[in-house]
């Protein structure tokens, strides 16, 4: 099930017929996005157009992927559900678990050591229900993706927000929480509202030292970290089509951090060299055929905004080289104000770490222009002044840069090679010195560079660049540095010039890989085993959540007024906490330890209610599960933007926090805590966030009615006996509304099942 080349031909073979279905329904010109999501409908939807950003729409997606963290929970979830076998080609794959301390070799070792239970259940479980397996080393899930299933006109969902990346591959893949990629394994329909449509209309053709990563760092730059939000953002134009196909999917994967619920390119002679350069001539060739329903139709293109709710349009020709940040990755600078907004900041000029690779830019190509600029650094006696790390997307992308001798060129240069892995990114860097908290900077050319994300430090001012950028101010050691304009001084005293970065987007002998760490699951898995250990702080079966009371839910304790940018790397941490993926009881200790308590600016740091003291958000709230009293937590804008982790929904949720309510929901996130049985709620007017108390006591009004469109009634009950009665919005739908009454979807899969 792991892959389909009869699946794939069989979404090609339907889509003449579904898109010419949809063209009657829309009556109008076809963005690509649109024929791709009217492809995936599931089974007797109604032949209605959708409405924009308004309608929930059920499809059927082709694909799920599903990196080592965050599987662990999908499956203890799946598992609950009775199948005995995935409905649709499902992948895990072993990566965000790796820490990356001493290189490649060394720090594997100690993650099999390590992690042993976690990639011992994870491979039993895949194996028994017909699951490829990515050992631990064989790469980053989305890079391997791209290598290996993501295609031009394909549906996934993926339990990880990057897995937009595959959008560079011509696929509308979305990022989604545990329990969304339960229901689609179980053969159910996947939920999504249907989204927006953002044109980018890219014109002109990259030069110098600009990359992909740049179109990305400025389209973050103007539509900053909420701008995509409900939207898929559709790349087009002869700029678009000149772009390598990875390096597409950098900009695909970056589109996570403007909130889109996906990013996409039609299908191209780019995508075919790929497909055919990656062993997948096949697929090429079906694409071929159907190429027409692969990309926008002609009218859309030649006038778009009559089609898309909103353009934006990047001429490579003028676009300069970006770096990103700091603690934002919509702070977008072109290369030549950069220096003034360093010095001005007061940002630390000094670069102690350049990273380069990770999901998002890690190809073939990226390595290659990296490289050619650390071989200047070679041949022009130049030491590179920061620590220099590579993170290498894949096994076979690793393998083959070594073949080609990169990686040499790196070591010369005194890089270090880190394992296939997240790594760095996910804040599973061993950095040595990082627990000082001093203020330094770093550089990377990955996708996020939110506040200790990637070493725990919060005084860490992380930028995000491209490759080649990253590569240059490595070498310079310095934030200040403009390599278009400024010389280095090198080893002789001699001021050298770094020129234009080069590469090669495909490896002109093929990719080559000895191993790529591919492990096939059983043909029948009735008698496999799966191994979860009943004395194990790592792992735990699940028990299902109690349903709803039938009434309305009263006497909730504030836990705590989130203020600000409330993430879910806040709401649930990552880092060492990654460890307890599995066992929800014991994550849960690091339930919204890392939000700010809007009383008194602190971290997990709140009033308990029944003694009056300050203390741990998880263990006031356990103290409120054990006293059998419900609470709220009360957050602002875009709340649980991040990581699609269902844990920032399911922790809550296990300690008796009834519901969230926000000025605005982060997609994943809300979806997330209506699957578990939370109740998500918004502010109708986002200015009653105020009235909200440190001692209040509050009620939900109108859940015995409760309705898609048809708001509910809050009132908060204050310490001094006064009262404000507040309107909040949600937007459950009725079979969201039965998550809710049966106490969470997997409630209702199970019964369904039987
Ligand atoms: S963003 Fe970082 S942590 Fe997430 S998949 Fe990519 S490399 Fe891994």
């Amino acid at each position: 099930m792991a892959f389909d080349i009869e699946m794939i031909k069989k979404v090609y073979d339907n889509l003449d017929a579904k898109v010419n279905a949809a063209r009657k329904v829309v009556n109008k010109p076809l963005t690509l996005t649109e024929k791709i999501l009217y492809a995936h409908l599931w089974d007797g939807q109604a032949s209605t157009a959708f409405e924009r950003g308004k309608s929930y729409v059920d499809f059927a997606p082709d694909r799920v992927a599903m990196q080592d963290a965050t599987a662990q929970m999908a499956l203890l979830q799946f598992m609950q559900a009775g199948r005995p076998q995935v409905a649709v080609p499902s992948t895990v794959h072993c990566d965000h678990l790796i820490q990356a301390k001493e290189g490649a070799s060394k720090d594997l070792a100690t993650a099999n050591t390590q992690n042993k239970e976690v990639y011992d259940f994870l491979a039993s479980v895949s194996n028994k229900y017909g699951i490829g397996f990515w050992k631990p080393g064989a790469g980053i899930i989305h890079q391997v993706v791209l290598e290996n299933y993501a295609f031009p006109g394909g549906m996934m969902i993926g339990t990880d927000s990057h897995t937009v990346n595959a959008g560079g591959l011509g696929m509308v893949a979305i990022g989604v929480g545990g329990a969304d990629a339960c229901d689609v394994m179980a053969g159910l329909p996947w939920e999504l509202k249907f989204p927006k449509l953002i044109g980018v209309k890219v014109t002109g053709k990259l030069s110098g030292w600009t990359s992909a990563k740049d179109v990305i760092l400025k389209v973050a730059g103007i539509l900053t970290v909420k701008g995509g939000t409900g939207a898929i953002v559709e790349y087009f134009g002869e700029g678009a089509n000149s772009l390598s196909c990875t390096g597409k999917g950098t900009i695909c994967n970056m589109g996570a951090e403007i909130g889109a619920t996906t990013s996409i390119f039609g299908y191209d002679v780019k995508m075919a060299d790929y497909l055919r350069g990656t062993g997948r001539a096949d697929v090429a060739e079906l694409a071929d055929k159907v190429a027409v329903h692969l990309t926008g139709d002609e009218e859309v293109y030649a006038n778009p905004s009559a089609y898309f709710d909103q353009v934006i349009e990047i001429n490579l020709s003028e676009l300069e080289p970006h770096i990103n940040g700091p603690f934002t990755p919509d702070l977008a600078w072109p290369l030549s104000k950069f220096a003034a907004a360093v010095k001005e900041a007061g940002w630390p000029a000094k670069l102690e770490v350049g990273l380069i690779g990770s999901c998002t830019n890690s190809s073939y190509e990226d390595i290659s222009r990296a490289a050619s600029i650390a071989q200047q650094a070679v041949d022009k006696n130049l030491v590179a002044k920061a620590e220099f790390t590579i993170t290498p997307g894949s096994e076979q992308v690793r393998y083959t840069v070594d073949r080609d001798g990169y990686l040499d060129i790196f070591g010369k240069m005194g890089g270090v090679v880190l394992a296939n892995a997240c790594g760095p990114c996910i804040g599973q860097w061993a950095r040595h010195g990082a627990e000082k908290q001093e203020k330094n900077s770093i550089i990377t050319s990955f996708n996020r560079n939110f506040a200790k994300r990637a070493d725990g430090n919060p005084n860490t001012h992380s930028f995000v660049a491209s490759p080649e950028i990253v590569t240059a101010f490595a070498i310079a050691g310095d934030l200040t540095f403009n390599p278009v304009t400024d010389t280095l001084t090198n080893e002789k005293g001699e001021q050298v010039r770094l020129d234009e970065p080069q590469g090669i987007e495909l490896p002109i002998k093929g990719f080559a890989v000895e191993d790529a760490g591919y492990q096939a699951p059983a043909e029948d898995g009735s008698k496999v085993q799966v191994l979860v250990s009943e004395t194990s702080d790592r792992l735990q079966l699940l028990a299902p959540f109690a349903a709803w009371e039938g009434t309305d839910v009263t006497g909730l304790k504030l836990l705590i007024k989130a203020k600000g940018k409330c993430t879910t790397d806040h709401i649930s941490m990552a880092g060492p906490w990654l460890k307890f993926r599995g066992h929800l009881d014991n994550i849960s200790n690091n339930m919204l330890i890392g939000a700010i308590n809007f009383f008194n600016e602190k971290a997990d740091s709140v009033k308990n209610q029944l003694t009056g003291e300050y203390g741990a958000v998880p263990a006031t709230q356990r103290a409120y599960k054990a006293a059998g009293i419900g609470s709220i937590v009360v957050g602002d804008e875009n709340y649980g933007e991040g990581s699609s982790r269902e844990h920032a929904a399911m922790e809550p949720r296990h300690l008796g926090v009834r519901a969230i309510l926000v000025k605005s929901f982060a997609r994943i996130h809300e979806t997330n805590l209506k699957k578990q049985g939370m109740l998500a709620l918004t502010f109708a007017n986002p200015a009653d966030y105020d009235k909200i108390q440190e001692d209040d006591t509050i009620d939900i009004i109108g859940l015995t009615s409760f309705a898609a469109n048809s708001p509910l009634t809050v009132v908060l009950n204050h310490k001094d006996g006064s009262k404000d009665e507040i309107k909040v919005n949600h937007t459950y739908n009725d079979q969201q509304i039965e998550w809710f009454k049966a106490g969470g979807a997997l409630n209702i899969i199970r019964a369904s099942v039987k």
